[in-house]
Order: C-alpha cells, then structure tokens, then sequence
C-alpha cells in the first residue's frame, strides 16, 4: 500500500509542532493514555447496551512498556480499537474544524502551548518520537491494521496480525540532542511520575512491568526481575463518597498533593449533580505559605476533566479574595484539550467558579460560627485578603466579604464580627465606632477614645494598614455608618453643644497657636472627646492620619496629607496655663504649643518632627518649674 499524504493543515500543524520547543513534552503520555482510557470507556458503554457484550474489569487496562535498547515505548490498551477506516480518519487528519484558527506562527511559537491551543492529542507523540506505530484490531473485526508514520511527509497503512482487539502503539524515541534528553522516557521512574502527576485517577489500571530486586535464597548476592506493578491509583478521592472517608484520609491527600506542608484547617468536598456536572476537593489551609503575600504567589485550582489532569493552575476558577484555598476541580462536561483562552470564556467554567465561591464563603461562615476558634486561626493567616477583597476593584465584592471581617472590640477584649457589634449597639448609639493605631495596647492609651468609650459604646480596632481602608469601601453595614474615634462629628448629641460657647471664647488664643505651628495644622479648637487628656490630633475630611500614614508609606509616595487638627481640651489644667501665658507671656505660649503639638504627634503614632529642639524645650519647661 502507498504512502498517504497528511490534509494540507494537518502537515502545517505537525511541522510546527515537531520543531517548536514544547516546554512540556512529557503530556505526551497523558494524551496517549487517555486516548486509550476513552477507548476503554467505549467498551465499557457498549457493554453496559449489548447483551452479548460482557465488561469484565480485569480484561481492560492500559500498559506501559519501554524498551531501552530498542529505545521505543509502547503503550498498549484493551480498548475498541480501530478500524482501517478509522485509523486513516482519526489519525490521518488533526486538525479538525477550526482547530487551526490562530493568529500567526509565530504566537504558536513563542507561545508553546500547542495542545492547549489545538487539541492535537495523539499527535503529541511526535513531540518525542521520530516513528509513530498504531496497530489496532476493532471490536468485532477479524482483521487488524498498522498506521506507521515518521511525521509530516504521511503515512502508511498496512493489513497486520493481531490477536486481541485494541490498540497498541509503539513511539521509536527521537534522538538525544544537546538540549533535549528523550531517553528520560525509557526510565521507569520518570514514567510513573508522570503517570502519577497527570494519569493516576485515570479509572482503568495502568500497568508497568516494574524493575525490583531481592537477595537470593542462598546467599547476600541482589537479583533483579520485572513485576507487573499497577502504577495509578484508579479512584480518584473526589470521586468516592464522603461517607467513606476520614479527615486523615483529606489530610493524606492534602500533602500529597503537596498543597501544603501544614494540616488543613477545613476541606470541602463537592459533588454536583446540576447543569454542569463536577466533582471539587478544596481546602482551606491553616498556615500561611511564606510566598503568600508576594507577587511569587500564584493562585489557581487544578483542573481536571474526567480524571485527567488538564491544568495545574486554573487562576479563573478562584476569586483573589479566595486566593488562599487549594485543591482540584474536575468535571466530565469540560473538553481535554480546551485552551486556557477558551477556558478564561467558558460558560460552564465560569458557573463553576460561582458555585465554588459561593460554598467557600457559606463554609467560611459556618466554621466562624461554629467554631470560632479554627475560624480564628483562619483570620489570623488570610484576614488580611479578605480586607484586600472588600477592598479591592472598587468594592465590587464588599457585599460577598463583610460579614467574614473580625476586628478586635473594645468591649468584649477578642475578635467579633460586624454583626455582632451591631446587634449590641444601644438604641442612641448612631454610628459603629472605630480607632487606628499601630496595635491593641496603643489603640487603648489613644486620649481620642476617651469620650466614645465613656459613653460606654464599643470601639473596633483597627491595627491594619488596610483596615481603614476597606472599612471606607464598605461604608455601612446594615445601614449603620462607620466613624472613626478621630472624626470631628462623633454623633454624640449633647457634647456638641456643651463646647459650641467655649469655641469662641477662645478663638484669639487657638489661632495665635495656629500661627506659631506655621501651617502644620489646620486648626486649633476645643476638644469634644477629651476628657483627661490635655490635647491629641484629629484630622477633618476624607484622608485620616492612619490614611496618610499608609499612603506616604508606598513606594511611589505620593506626598498626600491630612487636615490636621490640634485639639485641646478645655476642662484640663493645662488649658489655663496656656490662657494665662496668652495674656501675660507668649514667649511661653510658644513654647508649651511646640510641646503639646509634638506630645499629639508621638501619642499618634507619628514622628516628632525636631526631636532635638523637643528635647531642648522640654528642659527650658523644667529649668522655669
Ligand atoms: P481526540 O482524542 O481529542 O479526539 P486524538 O487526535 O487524540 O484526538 O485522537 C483522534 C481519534 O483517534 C480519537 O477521537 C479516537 O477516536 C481515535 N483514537 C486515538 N487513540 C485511540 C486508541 N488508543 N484506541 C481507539 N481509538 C483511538
């Protein structure tokens, strides 16, 4: 029989695709597997329809053979196999419809993913194999054929013995080059790698005569020989049923998988049955990584479709709030060989990706109401994402996030949701309350707390950069307003009054002390919420001083400050001292305003702007005392 030329596009492809430097040229193998894995599954149905069609399990199965000094690997399966028509069908054309619509070569290229891109399967082989050899016998034929090819220049087929129906094809490897080592793919060990990372819940036994040796009966001399070995796993975790398995056994999985080196603090294990069929098995880890809040960092599920590994980090599946949780997603409505392009517009990815989110929150949401302590732990290592979350793209997952925000309370001394604080808020008690600073300790010292607490209303805390930040985006919760301890309006009706007269009173002296700060401030004025302390700093309008704080802290500093405010307290004896050094002595005046200013600026937090000249001043108040 002659020799068959490829379709036109088909030999395009192939030279491509023979030439191009494939970044992973070990799929190879998981294509070829799963190809036989599906001619398998075509028994299997057809079992399961024709009566005189028996599926004994133990008859089907996938081998695996290299031969080191023939330099070929066979793979071998039971499957329906293939008939002369269908070799020259199947085998004779890749690309099938539209399979060829990329954009330029040099994309194909430079972007290496060529199976992704085509679904080219089985032609994998001629990544790594000069001669491609299918022998196959169909189901019900009594004749068996051998499709041999040496890639783009065709192919032949030719009539050919065969026993048993299935398939059998045997890669001759290409030659070792500097760059690229084929002889990798004779060795066993390498070989069950690759079975394992890509094939291993493939459902049929994939087989491997696998080299061991023992110690002879008589003597200390090591002998070796081959035992057959089945080296994939065959039921996937995901798949059996959740009744059937223990946490150790999500736990044994977990580190396997290599997810992570800690325990994970929560699995969940879904089976779905709906429009879209898939199983997931995600996990929230209890660490850290120590990568996690770095640009290394990359987020992303494994994708799976019917047991075969398509993907190792499918990004679309998980949202960046979310980007903590690991695990695999696989589901026999998605296509082997789709594209991550086509994935990132899947419709049924994308309604996976929303199923998924949604369950991770409601089991974010049982575990901090059922067990506070675990969820704890959670916050502890990702609240910070989440912040990020509320955050980030102009709140557009706010609503998704806030109830899973904690932040430590004033009164209850522990972490507690926004629904908790609200659900203890006193009827008069406006707006729910909060204060920054750099920590716990810090936040419970701030004089600007003072008045907000004594009115016995609780105070969040907020130690985080973000904190503020996300809190700002969220706005409200449950119609309630955020305020911060600092802002001028504190909603504390029958203090505002009480001040109104002093303000006046007094304007000559603030502003002189505004004068003398020289623009550091914006305004010098009574303090409503000081009740022991002499002064603190508050800002007005939209950036606070924790804001400025964190905006100056960037890399491409952008200079942005508060409007600050110096704010004195009237009721402490400081502010008759000042009155008196107002009337009599403003050389003194000068003195206590640099002083009070610098004491609001460290009780904030903030830098003393001269800590030499501070330090001299303190010592002129010490040398008149
Ligand atoms: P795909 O698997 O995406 O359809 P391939 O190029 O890998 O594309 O295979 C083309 C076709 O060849 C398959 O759809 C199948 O019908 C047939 N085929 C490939 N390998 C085998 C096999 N081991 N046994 C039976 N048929 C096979």
């Amino acid at each position: 029989m002659g020799k068959r030329k490829f379709k036109a596009e088909s030999k395009r492809l192939l030279d491509l695709m023979i030439n191009s430097i494939y970044s992973q040229r070990e799929v190879f193998l998981r294509e070829l597997i799963s190809n036989a894995s599906d001619a398998i599954d075509k028994i299997y149905y057809k079992a399961l329809t024709d009566e005189n069609l028996t599926f004994n399990q133990s008859d089907y199965y996938i081998k695996i053979e290299p031969d080191k000094d023939a330099r070929t690997l066979t793979i071998t399966d039971t499957g329906i196999g293939m008939t002369q028509d269908e070799l020259e069908k199947n085998l004779g054309t890749i690309a099938k419809s539209g399979s060829l619509n990329f954009k330029n070569e040099n994309e194909v290229k430079d972007g290496h993913d060529i199976i992704g891109q085509f679904g080219v399967g089985f032609y994998a082989a001629f990544m790594v194999a000069d001669v491609v050899t299918v022998t196959s016998k169909a189901l019900g034929s009594d004749e068996a054929f051998k499709w041999e090819s040496k890639g783009s220049d065709g192919y032949t087929i030719e009539p050919v013995e065969k026993e048993s129906t299935g398939t059998v094809i045997t890669l001759k490897l290409k030659e070792n080059t500097e760059d690229e080592n084929y002889d990798e793919y004779l060795e066993e060990s390498r070989l069950k790698g690759i079975v394992k990372k890509y094939s291993d819940f493939i459902r049929y036994p994939i087989k491997m005569d696998v080299t061991k040796s023992k110690k002879e009966d008589d003597g200390d001399e090591y002998v070796e020989y081959k035992e057959e070995e089945t080296i994939n796993s065959m039921v996937p975790i995901w798949k059996k049923n959740k009744n059937e398995l223990s946490d150790e056994d999500y736990e044994n999985f977990y580190r396997e998988k290599r997810y992570g080196f800690d325990k994970p603090l929560k699995h969940i294990h879904l089976s779905v049955d709906g429009t879209i069929r898939y199983n997931a098995m995600l996990f929230i880890p209890e660490s850290r990584p120590f990568d996690y809040y770095t640009q290394e960092y990359e987020k992303g599920l494994e994708l799976y479709s019917n047991g075969v590994l398509i993907m190792e980090k499918c990004a679309d599946l998980i949202p960046d709030h979310f980007s903590f949780v690991k695990g695999l997603v696989d589901s026999e409505d998605l296509s082997l060989n789709i594209s991550r392009e086509m994935l990132q517009h899947d419709r049924q990815l994308k309604l996976i990706a929303k199923n998924i989110n949604k369950k991770i929150k409601s089991q974010l949401l049982s575990l901090q109401k059922d067990d506070r302590e675990q969820y704890e732990k959670f916050y502890n290592a990702f609240g910070r994402q989440i912040k990020f979350g509320v955050y980030n793209e102009f709140g557009a997952n706010k609503e998704v996030l806030k109830d899973l925000l904690l932040f430590y309370s004033s009164k209850e001394k522990k972490l507690v949701t926004l629904a908790e604080y609200v659900s203890r808020m006193p009827e008069d008690q406006k707006y729910i309350y909060y204060a920054t600073g750099e920590s716990i300790d810090r936040i419970d010292k701030l004089p600007q707390t003072e008045l907000v607490a004594d009115k016995g209303y609780e105070i969040l805390y907020f130690t985080e950069e973000i904190d503020e930040f996300a809190i700002r985006m969220l706005a409200t919760y449950e119609e309630k307003e955020f305020k911060s301890v600092s802002s001028n309006d504190l909603g504390l009706e029958d203090e505002e009054e009480k001040t109104e007269v002093d303000e006046k009173e007094h304007q000559e002296l603030f502003d002189y002390m505004k004068e003398q700060l020289n623009g550091k401030i914006k305004q010098v004025r009574v303090s409503k919420r000081l009740k022991t302390h002499p002064v603190c700093l508050t800002a007005d309008g939209e950036i606070s001083i924790e804001m400025e704080k964190v905006i100056n802290a960037m890399p491409d500093n952008q200079h942005i400050s508060a409007d600050k405010v110096l704010e004195i307290n009237p009721t402490h004896e400081v502010f008759g001292i000042l009155k008196d050094a107002f009337d009599n002595d403003k050389e003194k005046l000068n003195l206590y305003t640099n002083i009070l200013y610098n004491q609001a600026l460290l009780i904030e937090g903030l830098p003393v702007e001269d800590p030499v000249e501070f330090s001299n001043n303190m010592c002129k108040v010490m040398v008149t005392a």
